[in-house]
């Protein structure tokens, strides 16, 4: 059966696909450092306190969507969205419109985050979500809203990502269907966050990747090598 693709590894892709392929297939997870610690306690704690506050004015929260019209909500919480290929969890949905008919039911859904400002990788996930979300239900949800870590709410306009998505997920199905080698160890300026940093660092270093220079991305590093591959024919 094939692994379900989760919004950590569409965000990762974002930073770096080898941190996706490695999220993906690799038997070593990684070691999670400080900065993702914290950053995932916040979140949780985030999360608590701010679906906490939601649930006293929405008593008879469920968290599953609802089934028969006696259940439908206004906002449900924590609702696990899977499919066959996807598996992630809408922290907050909330009924757009006044329908009571369970074929024209509509959400729109928030991500809670661990942050003061809204990064790209989180963009993503939203609209990952509402992709998974457009699945269930009739329309694909056109913006999303994002908790930051002070309570206060963001809407998101998801229209510009959901192409980013679609084409991440193109990407990560084929990987799928035959993974291959991992990406390439490209040294960026997410690797001190990165799971992965030790065994990447030690890679880069046992092969003399030119990306250990500070400051060189994909494009320089490809571009090095096809002047000493040109060079190496004349
Ligand atoms: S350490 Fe850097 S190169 Fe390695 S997976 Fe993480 S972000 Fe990618």
């Amino acid at each position: 059966m094939y692994k379900k693709i989760t919004p950590k590894v569409v965000s990762a892709y974002v930073e770096c696909p080898r941190k996706a392929f490695q999220l993906m297939f690799a038997d070593d997870k990684g070691i999670p450092n400080e900065y993702t610690q914290s950053l995932e306690e916040d979140t949780d704690k985030n999360r608590r306190n701010y679906i906490a506050t939601l649930k006293d004015k929405y008593p008879i929260a469920n968290p599953t969507v609802p089934h028969t019209a006696q259940e439908i909500q206004k906002k449900v919480f924590e609702t696990p969205l899977e499919t066959e290929d996807f598996l992630a969890s809408a922290d907050i949905l909330t009924k757009v419109g006044d329908s009571t008919s369970l074929r024209k039911l509509n959400y729109s859904h928030s991500l809670v985050i661990g942050t003061h400002k809204i990064n790209k990788q989180q963009k993503i996930q939203l609209a990952f979500i509402g992709h998974i979300l457009s699945m269930y239900q009739k329309e694909k949800p056109m913006s999303g809203v994002m908790i930051a870590m002070d309570g206060k709410s963001h809407k998101v306009n998801l229209a510009p990502f959901y192409k980013e998505v679609d084409l991440i997920l193109e990407v990560l199905k084929q990987w799928r269907i035959s993974p291959k080698q991992a990406p390439s160890v490209i040294l960026n300026k997410h690797c001190s966050c990165c799971l992965f940093q030790k065994q990447c660092e030690k890679i880069a270093r046992d092969s003399d990747c030119l990306s250990l220079l500070g400051g060189i991305g994909k494009k320089e590093v490809t571009a090095v090598r096809l002047n000493i591959d040109q060079a190496q024919l004349v």
